[in-house]
């Protein structure tokens, strides 16, 4: 019998928005995508508003398939996307692990009249949130 315990088992890109240091919401996608809830982080913008909203401290991260760190063409619609929602060129990241779970890279870009890749900055803890929600089953797909 093999001792599963300790690996990690990708199951679906997963994704997170960070304000600041902390998780601002999270979702759980397909094999191949996941999509961030903007209303949601509109909403909080909204609601912060009068406490002075920092779009510098927005920061999108998502998981992709293990050793497959490249954008994909919608990560950069969705990038630019951000960027002109937002009047910033936010942050957003692509994290891989590998099976024993150990993160084997991090990607991080911003668009500012072209695609930029920004110095990664990702908290231990956000790393662990995404691994545990990459290895999830998406009740709501048919894919598993
Ligand atoms: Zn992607």
């Amino acid at each position: 019998m093999t001792d599963n315990r300790n690996k990690y088992i990708f199951k679906n890109e997963a994704a997170i928005v960070l304000y600041k240091d902390s998780i601002l919401d999270h979702s759980i996608g397909t094999p191949v995508r996941v999509e961030f809830n903007f209303e949601k982080i509109w909403e909080f913008k909204r609601q912060k508003k009068r406490r002075k909203f920092d779009p510098k401290k927005l920061h999108f991260v998502h998981v992709h398939p293990p050793n497959f760190l490249e954008l994909s063409t919608l990560d950069i619609n969705c990038i630019q996307g951000l960027s002109i929602a937002f009047e910033y060129p936010i942050l957003f990241s692509i994290v891989c692990f590998d099976e024993k779970g150990k993160t084997t890279g991090i990607k991080s870009f911003r668009y500012d009249n072209g695609l930029i890749e920004a110095k990664p900055k990702l908290g231990g803890s956000s790393l662990l949130c995404l691994k545990l929600l990459s290895a999830k089953t998406n009740p709501n797909n048919s894919y598993d």
